[in-house]
């Protein structure tokens, strides 16, 4: 483990203390061990208040049953989620008056996940808000760079 994680996004230093102690939390939110904000729940599904938003209202959707990273979470279970999450998105649009909405789902630290039970982040937008990604597109160098990348993710989906 190294000595300190690094938010993709906004470049903030997590010590590693921090992501220890954020291992289990969301465990410990479904068996109300450590207190949430919950705004939906079903027999599998739970959906509470990111205590750090990045815009306020943005909101977590969980399974109740841990399971990470994406590639190891069952099909029915992303689907769930999925579904709970567009439901969080139009109660974002209807409720908060929000005029867009960002769907998010990061996978190992490379990516900014800080916490091992897979999440979408719904995080509802304004007109003006004032958040920017740090959305820094590059470019391949040739199109055969992209196409020789291509053909490394189209052997992957054959295996
Ligand atoms: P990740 O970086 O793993 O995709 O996102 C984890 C999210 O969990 C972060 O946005 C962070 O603010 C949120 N979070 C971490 N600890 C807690 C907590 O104790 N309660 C709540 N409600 N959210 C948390």
């Amino acid at each position: 483990m190294p000595g300190a994680l690094f938010c993709v996004f906004c470049g903030h230093e997590f010590p590693v203390s921090f992501y220890a102690l954020r291992m289990n939390i969301f465990e410990k939110i479904v068996n109300r061990e450590i207190p949430a904000t919950i705004v939906y729940e079903d027999d599998d599904t739970l959906a509470f208040m990111d205590i750090g938003p990045i815009i306020k209202g943005h909101t977590l959707v969980i399974p109740k049953t841990c399971y990470d990273p994406v590639t190891e979470t069952p099909d029915e279970v992303l689907t769930k989620l999925m579904l709970v999450s567009k439901r969080i998105a139009a109660a974002q649009i209807e409720g908060l008056g929000a005029d867009g909405v960002n769907i998010i789902q990061n996978n190992g630290r490379a990516a900014g996940q800080l916490v091992p039970h897979i999440h979408f982040h719904v995080i509802p937008r304004f007109d003006g808000d004032g958040h920017h990604w740090n959305w820094d597109a590059k470019q391949y160098d040739s199109p055969d760079e992209m196409e020789q990348l291509a053909v490394k993710i189209r052997e992957g989906l054959a295996e």
